[in-house]
C-alpha cells in the first residue's frame, strides 16, 4: 500500500505560485505539454497536461490572466505543423471546461495584442516555443520578449527543468519567478526521499545500460540501505563478477567501474542484489523461443531479456519490508510480452509495499501503468531526464534560477 504519511514536505526552499500575488496579474506558466501524438495529431496520453491542472486552476481561481507555454517534440527551431500545440489547446479547454485561446506564435505583435486584451481568468496557450531556435539557445532577446508578456513567471515544467533554455532559465531573469505545484511536488518527492528517507530505503534500478544510470547509482549508493539492479544493466555486473553472460547486453568498458561500485557498496554496507536467474532468447522478438536459466548458465548466442521467477521472488522479498522505494528502469524488455513478467511483478511488489514509493523515468512510468498499479504508487514522476539528474544529486537549472523563499 502506497504511503504518503511519510512524504517529505519541507525540502523545497523556492517561492511557489502561492507566494505570488497574482490577482489581476498576467502570469506566464511554463508547462510541459510535450505529449505523445498519433499520426492524426490525436493526443494518446494526456497525463502531462492533467498534472499541471492544479497550477492552472489555482491561477484562474486567483483571478490571474493565464499565459501558457510549452515545447512539443523536436522541431529544431523551425515551424512544423506536426509539432503544433493546437491539439493541446483543445484538450486543455475540455479539461478546464473553459475556452483556451490558441495563438499561432509565442512572440510578436499579434501575441502582444492578444495578451493585452485578456480579461481576468482568461487562458491563452502560445504556440510551440521550439519553433524559434532562440528557445534552445537561451537567447536573451527571446527571453526578454517572452517575459514582456507577463508580470510573473511560474515554472511547472519539471520534465524540462534540466534544460537551460530561454523559457526555463531566461524569463525569470526579467520577471519574478516561482514554482508551480507540480514542480514543487516533484522536488519534494524526488529530492526529499533521497535526502531524508524513512528507512529501510531501497533503490531499484533497471533499463538498458549501466552507462545511462551510473550517476544515479553512484549518488544513491551513498544514501540507500539496499540496491536492486535488474534489466540489461545487471549483466555488466554479472560479467564483472566473472560469469559469462552469453550475448546479453554487456558494456565491456564499464566492467572495471562495475567492480569498483560493488566494492564500494560492500564497504559502505549497502546490500546489493542482482538477478539470480533470467529469461533468455536468441533474438529480441515476439514469438522467439525462450528459456529460464540461472545467470551463471546463459549459453553463447542467447541473451538475457528479463529477470526470472527466482529473482522476482528475491527482489519482492527485499521490497516487502522497505519504507522508502525509488524505482527507475524496467527489469527487462517489457515492451514484448514474453519479457514483461519480471517488470510487471516488480511493479506489483512495489505497489504492495507499505512504503513511500516513487517511480521515475518515462519507461518505468509506462510499465507501472501497463501493470495496472499506478494508483497504488505514492508518486510517479513526470520527468525522465530531469528525474535522473535530480537522483544524481545535481541541481536543475530551472529550479536554481527561481527565487529562494526568505
Ligand atoms: P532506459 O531508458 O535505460 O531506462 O532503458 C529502458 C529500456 O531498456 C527498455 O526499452 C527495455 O526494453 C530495455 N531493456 C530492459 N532490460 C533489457 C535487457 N535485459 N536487454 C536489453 N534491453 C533491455
Amino acid at each position: 500500500m502506497a504511503r504518503n504519511d511519510i512524504a517529505p514536505t519541507n525540502i523545497f526552499n523556492k517561492l511557489s505560485i502561492e507566494d505570488l500575488n497574482i490577482k489581476d496579474k498576467r502570469v506566464f506558466i511554463r508547462a510541459d505539454f510535450n505529449v505523445p501524438l498519433d499520426d492524426n495529431q490525436n493526443i494518446t496520453d494526456d497525463r502531462r497536461i492533467r498534472s499541471t491542472l492544479p497550477t492552472i486552476n489555482y491561477a484562474i481561481d486567483e483571478g490571474a490572466r493565464v499565459i501558457l507555454a510549452s515545447h512539443l517534440g523536436r522541431p529544431k527551431g523551425k515551424v512544423d505543423p506536426k509539432y503544433s500545440l493546437r491539439p493541446v489547446a483543445k484538450r486543455l479547454s475540455r479539461l478546464l471546461n473553459k475556452e483556451v485561446l490558441f495563438l499561432e506564435d509565442c512572440i510578436g505583435a499579434e501575441v502582444e495584442r492578444a495578451v493585452k486584451n485578456m480579461a481576468k481568468g482568461d487562458v491563452i496557450l502560445l504556440e510551440n516555443l521550439r519553433f524559434h531556435p532562440e528557445e534552445e539557445k537561451n537567447d536573451e532577446n527571446f527571453s526578454r520578449a517572452l517575459a514582456s508578456l507577463a508580470d510573473y513567471y511560474v515554472n511547472d515544467a519539471f520534465g524540462a527543468a534540466h534544460r537551460a533554455h530561454a523559457s526555463i532559465v531566461g524569463i525569470p531573469r526579467f520577471i519574478p519567478g516561482a514554482a508551480g505545484f507540480l514542480m514543487r511536488k516533484e522536488i519534494q518527492y524526488l529530492k526529499g526521499a533521497v535526502e531524508s528517507p524513512v528507512r529501510p530505503f531501497v533503490a531499484i534500478l533497471g533499463g538498458a545500460k549501466v552507462s545511462g544510470k551510473i550517476g544515479v547509482l553512484e549518488n544513491l549508493a551513498q544514501k540507500v540501505d539496499k540496491v536492486i539492479v535488474g534489466g540489461g544493466m545487471a549483466f555488466t555486473f554479472i560479467k564483472a563478477m566473472g560469469y559469462e553472460a552469453g550475448d546479453s547486453l554487456v558494456e565491456e568498458e564499464m566492467l572495471d567501474l562495475a567492480i569498483r561500485i560493488m566494492n564500494r557498496l560492500r564497504e559502505s554496507k549497502v546490500k546489493f542484489y542482482l538477478p539470480v536467474d533470467c529469461v533468455i532468447a536468441q533474438s529480441v522478438e515476439k514469438g522467439a523461443e525462450t528459456k529460464i536459466v540461472p545467470v551463471q548458465e546463459i549459453p553463447k548466442g542467447w541473451k538475457a531479456l528479463d529477470i526470472g521467477p527466482a529473482s522476482t521472488r528475491l527482489f519482492a522479498e527485499v521490497i516487502q519490508d522497505a519504507k522508502t522505494i525509488i524505482w527507475n528502469g524496467p527489469m527487462g524488455v517489457f515492451e514484448i510480452d514474453a519479457f514483461s513478467r519480471g517488470t510487471f511483478a516488480i511493479a506489483r511488489a512495489v505497489a504492495d509495499a507499505y512504503a513511500l514509493t516513487i517511480v521515475g523515468g518515462g519507461d518505468t512510468d509506462l510499465a507501472v501503468h501497463r501493470a495496472g498499479v499506478s494508483d497504488s504508487i505514492s508518486f510517479i514522476s513526470t520527468g525522465g531526464g530531469a528525474a535522473l539528474q535530480l537522483l544524481e544529486g545535481k541541481e536543475l537549472p530551472g529550479i536554481a534560477v527561481l527565487k529562494d523563499k526568505t
